[in-house]
């Protein structure tokens, strides 16, 4: 096969460790539970389509993703299992959706109505807002209004009913609690339930496995990333962590004390030091305000220094290495790990935001 990077720079996937993490949840789940393994945003950044068929391998059974772009972009690559677009989708899709099993949200009666002069069959969850505030139905009256709808029209085949938890990952079970009841409560209304009842995210997922919905959604999860530090101390299983960042010392050179080192001149040699430049800056997702994170070479932490520039980065060294030595930046090398969380800190963000940052430029190898 031909080589289609050069520059040593790249994110590695561990598909394994997705394969794991969906065993080690469906041994928890009761037998009828299934996973719908979250591929949105690039599957969190490490890669729909490889993710996707891994996560199937691995006995997830259906998929979603946020955008009509998303199921399309794997149908395309010959995923044949139920995706459903969790998002909003415009009713010029309706009719690729129909064609090529795609699954849509039903999230208003508005947008059920708008279907109407469409009478081929189309698949759809309806979404039911328990307390999120984003997109689904809140009012019953509503919902009501939308199930006759659809009982009239046996073209439009509402296969599922979900919901959003917005604080399962917070250890205060008070507004997830509301949530639930809000949303049972949204179920009763329906003479007859559909096949797929979806409720969990990983954070609820993880806190109570052995729920009895017919699916839960596995997102940030199966990427081995723990939801909130609350839910990594009360895991029913460790995660395995799919994602760890690498390059390569591409130049090195020993500068004298009061030499200033990048853009501003902000750093400035305080003795003779080594100082390594790597390729790697803030268009790849090594965000400027990462400025004082370290990278790790031989097994240990190596800081960074002056300001992140657009393609490059320069390191203090404690001694001298060559050129080509291995660098991580997020993942293990020997005994010493940069988790993302400590990403996350920094840029007073989630892991989410950290994985769904890094461009198309960084290539993506799977193992
Ligand atoms: N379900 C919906 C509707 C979502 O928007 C998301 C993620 O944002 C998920 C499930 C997956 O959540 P998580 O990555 O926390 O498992």
């Amino acid at each position: 096969m031909s080589q289609s990077y050069y520059r040593p720079t790249f994110i590695q996937v561990d598909l394994q460790a997705i394969k794991s993490n969906i065993k080690h949840l469906k041994e928890k789940l009761q037998k009828h539970t299934s996973i719908m393994a979250i591929v949105k945003a690039n599957a969190y950044g490490h890669g729909a389509i490889e993710v996707a068929n891994a996560a199937l391998q691995a006995g997830a059974t259906l998929l979603a993703v946020a955008s009509p772009e998303e199921s399309v972009q794997l149908r395309d690559a010959g995923v044949t299992a139920d995706i459903l677009v969790l998002g909003a989708s415009p009713i010029s899709f309706l009719p690729i959706a129909s064609e090529r099993n795609i699954t849509l949200t039903a999230y208003s009666y508005e947008w059920l109505f708008a279907t109407r002069h469409f009478t081929k069959s189309f698949k759809t969850h309806i979404k039911i807002d328990s307390g999120m505030g984003r997109i689904g139905f809140v009012q019953q009256e509503e919902l009501q209004k939308a199930l006759v709808f659809v009982r009239d029209r046996k073209w439009i085949n509402v296969t599922g009913v979900f919901t959003h938890f917005s604080t399962a990952d917070e250890e205060d079970a008070t507004h997830f609690k509301k949530q639930i009841a809000a949303f049972e409560q949204m179920l009763d209304l329906f003479e007859q339930r559909p096949a797929i009842v979806h409720t969990s995210n990983s954070a609820a997922t993880l806190r109570n496995p052995s729920q009895d919905w017919d699916a839960v959604r596995f997102g940030i999860s199966m990427y081995g990333i723990a939801p909130s530090p609350w839910i990594d101390e009360n895991l029913p299983f460790p995660l395995e962590r799919a994602l760890s960042l690498h390059t390569e010392v591409v130049h090195v050179k020993r500068v004298k004390k009061g030499t200033s080192i990048g853009y501003g001149a902000s750093y400035t040699a305080s003795s003779d030091e080594w100082i390594a430049t790597l390729p790697i800056g803030y268009a790849d997702g090594l965000l400027r305000k990462l400025h004082n994170q370290s990278v790790l070479i031989k097994g240990k932490r190596m800081p960074i220094v002056g300001k992140i520039c657009m393609d490059q980065c320069m390191i203090r060294l404690d001694e001298q290495v060559d050129i080509g030595e291995k660098v991580v930046l997020l993942g293990k090398q020997m005994n010493e790990e940069i988790r993302i969380e400590e990403w996350a800190n920094a840029l007073q963000t989630i892991p989410y935001e950290i994985c769904c940052t890094f461009s198309n430029r960084l290539p993506r190898l799977y193992s």
